[in-house]
């Protein structure tokens, strides 16, 4: 039978041995004051270290302070949920580190694309993003990622458009939202026809119309530019 090592009074990471225990088995007390029986071959390969609860804990943190790409994860929210901050804007977002920590992830969305290979900080369309984020139009998905406004709205847009919403009482989103052409707003009282702006009021007394009869008009018109170009 070999020959117990005495463990007693030594320390293996967070671990305090307290007293021999029986069948190879130590009495050992954690830094959180935690009381657990481990066998001696486990604390001399140093495959434990501290009690769950501590390693519940310190894994939680262990990511905490990193740099990776234009990533500093800043603080745990959830499991594999992080607060990260993108240091190429200075904007923190609440993200799933699987990707930054694989390095699939080097800056936040926004930044992929104004300094990524699709080069669209310079765009017309990257500057709607820009202007109406800023004035605080958008939903909370398009406000937080140009990425994912790209998704839902660059398909039906071409230079020169505005965003605008079709209830202008509410904020901007996926089903709030129309590409409009330059010369007719919707909601706006004042309409460019042939380099003339005129309120819509005066444009019906020009046409000698009511304005909702104008109205009709230039819904008509913007359809017949939709279809035609
Ligand atoms: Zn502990
Ligand atoms: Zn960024």
């Amino acid at each position: 039978m070999p020959k117990r090592i005495n463990l007693r009074r030594k320390r293996f990471g967070k671990w305090y041995v307290l007293s021999y225990a029986g069948n190879s088995m130590w009495k050992c007390r954690c830094e959180c004051g935690a009381i657990r029986y481990i066998s001696g071959v486990v604390l001399r390969k140093g495959l434990s270290t501290q009690c769950k609860a501590c390693k519940i804990e310190s894994d939680k943190n262990k990511h905490v302070g990193k740099k990776i790409g234009y990533w500093k994860i800043l603080s745990y929210e959830s499991p594999g949920k992080y607060r990260c901050e993108c240091t190429r804007c200075n904007t923190t977002y609440s993200v799933y580190v699987g990707n930054i920590l694989k390095g699939l992830s080097k800056q936040c969305n926004a930044c992929l694309f104004k300094y990524g290979r699709h080069g669209m900080s310079g765009t017309k369309y990257y500057r709607v993003w820009l202007n109406n984020k800023a004035r605080h139009r958008f939903c909370d998905r398009w406000a937080n990622s140009f990425l994912d406004f790209y998704e839902d709205t660059f398909a039906g847009y071409s230079d020169g458009n505005h965003i605008i919403p079709l209830n202008k009482n509410r904020i901007m989103s996926i089903d709030n939202y129309e590409w409009s052409k330059g010369f007719y707003s919707k909601g706006s009282a004042f309409v460019k026809i042939g380099g003339i702006v005129m309120s819509k009021s005066a444009w019906a007394r020009h046409y000698g119309i009511t304005r909702q009869g104008f109205e009709y008009r230039i819904r008509k018109a913007k359809k017949h530019l939709d279809n035609n170009g």
